[in-house]
Order: structure tokens, then C-alpha cells, then sequence
């Protein structure tokens, strides 16, 4: 992994900001998105800087970034249609890499373009994050050894981990459809449940609603149908990663998983953050891949020197929750747990090398959710369905209320950061979603 200017850690921004110890969005991160402004239709790309978001397509009008950054933003926004990032995804690494360089120069203290660029400022606060692209086909995979360990011996306890585990990266073919930008909330969902002494189902609302901890890999430039990605390869297709809540109904989800998996227990909703961090803001992170020497070691296909030399990330991540009474209360949200995106038992490259293995053709824009991240520890559970061992033990919170699920005004908040020494802390903003109560069943 190559370092350059981009990374300094000891750049600053005039957007003061940026420079803050704790901001999620130092110079050195550069994450973009898609904002709309108060009472416009359109959504315009831009970039997260400290507790600004820049304006790309009014900089790019200014003349204020490099004709390199200017053509790789182009087709990106349309006073019609509105914004999307897939062209610029479409175009690859070196186009991401161009805008992230003109980007990074102009603003940073005493860039030149400061005078300009300041009137295409707006306060984070005060914009609508969308969603940054036209997401495609979505897949989740299941590279949480742990989660799978823990709900494994929930569905079924003599049979924890399926024996393919080790082998193969599990995953399902979800739904793009219903894929929202942070902030939205969304409704409990009705469906068939059977308790286990129940003579047959009935249409309810979910009684387990639940979260899962997940990262999202969007995909940059795709490969033809036929044509697999090799590994060596496999990262120049990876545009930038998001947090991902992939919303779960546990009990639709115990009725209908066999044998086809997971329908409409996951499928009425899946919230991201809106910011894409970069792999360019998560090189200083990168850490080498490895197995336990007892386990099966990757497949030839699944493996490469730099996978194994680079391949996982150190990505700390939190789940953090705000019931009802809480917020009526004031009181932020508590955060339930902590994970690492580097305990993952898969890498990206081996996600998007195995996805495209079969000669499946992945396009710009879409989506890879990495599973459930749980750590090694008790507590470490990136569900409520591990951390309430299967509803059996009520989660105690600050206040006095506890939970085992979800209750209806829930606010459920996912939060990601890497830090190192010697790097800027790198963050991911907030995945967030409130739960409204089930529609008429
Ligand atoms: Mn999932």
C-alpha cells in the first residue's frame, strides 16, 4: 500500500473543522456522498470535511478542482435528475484517486482556492444525506465467525457451524430495493410467526426485531458476465465501504430460513451511512490476513500474497441505542457493544473474488454486506439476538428499562473508526434508524 501527500497526518484544513482531534472527517478521510439542501428537489454530490460537506458540483463550476477531479465527477449530477455517484464508481481507482488528491490540495490550509471554495460550504446539520448512488444488486455475506458461532448454536445447537464455513464465503442474494439512507426510519414488519409449541402460524407484527452490525463494500468498476476477478485484481473493483444495519425479524426469520435462507426477515429494510470512506482513507489500516494455523487455509483462487500481507482492516465498531424514554428524557444514546472489523473471518478481495468466481458480473454501484461483526469476547454480540442469548436474557440499560428486541421508538446508531499512532482518526459518521410500530396486520 502506497502513501502519499494525501495522507499526511500532520495536513490541516482551513475548514476548521477538519482539524478537530475527534472529527470523524479530517482532511486525511475525504468520504462522499450525496446531500440535498433544504427545500430543493435534487440531491448534489459532495464531500464530508469536519462538520462541512463541500459542494463538488458547485467546486467543479468554480473551476476549483483539477480537470482530472473534473472529469471524474462527470455525469454525477443533472439539474433534472439529481445526483448519483455511479459514474464516477464506474470509472475506477485512478478517477477516485485524482478527485481525493485535487481534493485534498484544495483544502488545505492556505490553498488558493480557499476564497472560492468557501461559499460551496454547507453545515452537516443543516443538509439531507440520500443515498450516494444507484445501488444495483445487493449481497450479503456472513464473514462473522463469531456471529455465526452464536446464532448457529441458537437455530441449531448440535449443529453450530455448518462444515462449508470454513470454505466457502456464506452469503445471500438481498434486496436493493428497500436499501435506505441513515435517518429514516422504519416500520416494524408483519409476517408469519410460529412459536415452537404453535400448531401453525400466524400474520403478526415481529415480536424479535433486531439489528445486525455489518460493513457495506460498494462495488467500483464491474467485470463482464463470464469474466471472474482473481485476487491480485480484486481491489481495484472495491469503491469505499459504509455501515451497514442489516434490520432482522428473528422470528420470521426462524420460520422461513430453511432451505432457501433469509426472505422477508431482512428484506422490508437495510439502512447505510452516507458517507463512502475510500480504500485510499483506510490504507494506513490495513493489516495482514491470516488463519488460525488448525483451520483450513484459503482455497488457491482465495488467496494472494497481498491478502495475506494487507488484506484484513482495523476498523473499530459500535452499536449504540436510544429507547423512547430516553430521548424524551434527553438522554443520548448508550453504546451496547464494540467490535473489529478485523476479527472477520473473510477479506473484501476474497468476497468480491468469490462473488465474481462464477463469472457472476458485478456492476458499479452495487452492494456487499460483510455479516454480522461480532467479536471473539462475551458482549461482543452484533445482534441483539447473541447479546440477549436468544431473548432469554434482558439487556439492562442505564435508565431502567432493558431489552431483549426492539421496542417501537427504538433508535438504533452503528459507528465505525479506525485509529492508529502516527495516522488522523479516520470515522465513518452514523448509520441511524428509528423503528415506527408495524402497519395494520
Ligand atoms: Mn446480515
Amino acid at each position: 500500500m502506497s502513501f502519499d501527500t494525501t495522507h499526511d497526518p500532520e495536513l490541516k484544513s482551513w475548514v476548521p473543522g477538519a482539524n478537530a482531534a475527534d472529527t470523524d472527517f479530517p482532511i486525511q478521510n475525504l468520504p462522499l456522498g450525496v446531500f440535498r439542501l433544504p427545500g430543493q428537489a435534487h440531491g448534489r454530490p459532495g464531500v464530508a470535511i469536519g462538520d462541512q460537506v463541500l459542494d463538488l458540483a458547485a467546486a467543479a463550476h468554480a473551476g476549483a478542482l483539477s480537470p482530472e477531479a473534473a472529469r471524474a465527477l462527470h455525469g454525477c449530477w443533472d439539474a433534472n435528475s439529481g445526483a448519483t455517484l455511479n459514474p464516477l464508481m464506474a470509472r475506477g481507482p485512478a478517477a477516485r484517486r485524482a478527485l481525493r488528491q485535487s481534493l485534498s490540495h484544495a483544502l488545505a490550509d492556505g490553498a488558493a482556492a480557499q476564497a472560492v471554495l468557501h461559499g460551496c460550504l454547507h453545515a452537516q446539520g443543516e443538509v439531507e444525506m440520500l443515498l450516494p448512488c444507484q445501488i444495483g444488486d445487493y449481497t450479503d455475506f456472513y464473514t462473522g465467525i463469531h456471529h455465526a458461532t452464536a446464532v448457529g448454536k441458537l437455530f441449531r445447537p448440535d449443529n453450530a457451524l455448518l462444515p462449508n464455513y470454513k470454505w466457502v464465503p456464506i452469503g445471500y442474494h438481498g434486496r436493493g430495493s428497500s436499501i435506505v439512507a441513515s435517518g429514516q426510519a422504519l416500520r416494524r414488519p408483519n409476517g408469519q410467526v410460529k412459536g415452537p409449541n404453535d400448531e401453525a402460524p400466524r400474520f403478526a407484527p415481529s415480536q424479535r426485531l433486531d439489528y445486525e452490525l455489518e460493513l457495506g463494500a460498494f462495488i467500483g468498476g464491474g467485470n463482464a458476465l463470464g469474466e471472474p476477478i482473481a485476487m491480485a485484481q480484486a481491489e481495484d473493483h472495491l469503491f469505499g465501504l459504509v455501515l451497514l444495519n442489516d434490520w432482522s425479524a428473528r422470528d420470521i426469520q426462524a420460520w422461513e430460513y430453511q432451505p432457501l435462507g433469509p426472505f422477508l426477515a431482512k428484506n422490508f429494510g437495510t439502512s447505510i451511512s452516507p458517507w463512502i470512506v475510500t480504500p485510499e482513507a483506510l490504507a494506513p489500516f490495513r493489516r495482514p490476513f491470516s488463519r488460525p494455523p488448525e483451520d483450513p487455509q484459503p482455497l488457491p483462487y482465495l488467496d494472494s500474497p497481498a491478502n495475506r500481507s494487507q488484506g484484513s482492516l482495523d476498523i473499530a465498531l459500535e452499536v449504540w441505542l436510544q429507547t423512547a424514554r430516553m430521548r424524551a428524557d434527553g438522554q443520548p444514546h448508550v453504546r451496547l457493544m464494540r467490535s473489529n472489523f478485523k476479527d472477520s473471518y473473510w477479506t473484501l478481495a476474497q468476497l468480491i473474488t468469490h462473488h465474481a468466481s462464477n463469472g457472476c458480473n458485478l456492476s458499479a454501484g452495487d452492494l456487499l454486506g460483510s455479516g454480522t461483526q461480532s467479536g471473539p469476547e462475551a458482549g461482543q454480540g452484533g445482534s441483539l439476538l447473541e447479546l440477549s442469548h436468544g431473548g432469554k436474557q434482558p439487556i439492562p440499560l442505564p435508565n431502567g428499562e432493558a431489552r431483549t428486541f426492539l421496542q417501537d421508538g427504538d433508535s438504533v446508531e452503528l459507528r465505525a473508526a479506525c485509529e492508529a499512532p502516527g495516522w488522523r482518526r479516520i470515522g465513518f459518521g452514523r448509520c441511524e434508524g428509528t423503528v415506527l410500530a408495524a402497519p395494520p396486520a
